[in-house]
């Protein structure tokens, strides 16, 4: 079970907005709600804080200066699945429409009540730990390929042949990718909190893993040890993304 409750760490929250007293109160607002919120005051320094942060959600403004809302969130689809919430004084149905098109989860216009965004956080939070936005995920021109709804994965067009725990590992570190994660958290968030093994087990999983995905197991592409900590998805530098809608 690939259950978001069972992590501890509060959820991660960039708010993109150029707006001070907005950003300032829904810092505000989110923190007593219990997130972890940052802020970015354009679209430049929101890219490298989303780089740097690798947020649970963003929340979005769509007029920024540097770099457009618009933009900023082709940007970060091409990169990820984070949910997106569009912030916009604008209210024409033609900009939600655009907004959706881009990759935003959900749009909120401008002037909004804080229990409002809120609950909508809440919303695309769960909805997005509930259901992937994308079945199918495709690296390096289908050298490996995930498929979220029927859990298979192929290698070169292959079928990979990962135990059930094997694929838990691999779809975890691939729907978060450049998040670091220990192995102490691989257990419990893929392989459940009963689980009750060794922290080396992970180990031996990710030998395995390695075995069936990656070309040159000394020099993984997908499976990146980071010192220290754990473990991280390396995309190799490109990833292409069917849409599940
Ligand atoms: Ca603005």
């Amino acid at each position: 079970m690939e259950s978001s409750g069972a992590r501890e760490t509060p959820r991660k929250i960039l708010v993109i907005e150029d707006e001070a007293k907005i950003a300032e109160a829904l810092l505000a607002y989110l923190k007593s709600a219990g997130y972890e919120a940052s802020a970015a005051s354009d679209g430049e320094s929101g890219l490298s804080a989303f780089n740097s942060l690798n947020p649970d959600l963003v929340i979005l403004d769509l007029m920024l200066p540097k770099i457009s809302g618009e933009k900023l969130c082709s940007e970060i689809r091409r990169v990820s699945r984070v949910p997106i919430i569009m912030l916009t004084a604008k209210t024409g149905l033609d900009d939600k429409v655009a907004g959706f098109a881009l990759g935003a989860d959900d749009y909120v216009t401008k002037p909004f009540s804080p229990r409002e965004l809120l609950a909508r956080v809440g919303s695309v939070l769960r909805r997005s730990g509930a259901s992937p936005l994308f079945s199918r995920m495709s690296w390096n021109g289908g050298d490996l390929e995930i498929d979220l709804e029927s859990r298979e994965v192929w290698k070169r067009g292959h079928p990979a042949a990962l135990t059930p725990n094997e694929y838990k590992i691999l779809a975890l570190l691939a729907k978060h990718p450049n998040r670091a994660y220990t192995r102490e958290e691989l257990i419990d968030a893929a392989l459940g909190e009963n689980f009750g093994g060794f922290e080396r087990v992970i180990d031996s999983h990710i030998k395995n893993l390695r075995g069936k995905i990656e070309d040159d197991t000394a020099n993984p592409l997908y499976i990146l040890t980071v010192r220290g900590v754990g473990y991280r998805f390396g995309y190799g530098g490109r990833t292409e993304t069917k849409a599940l809608r």
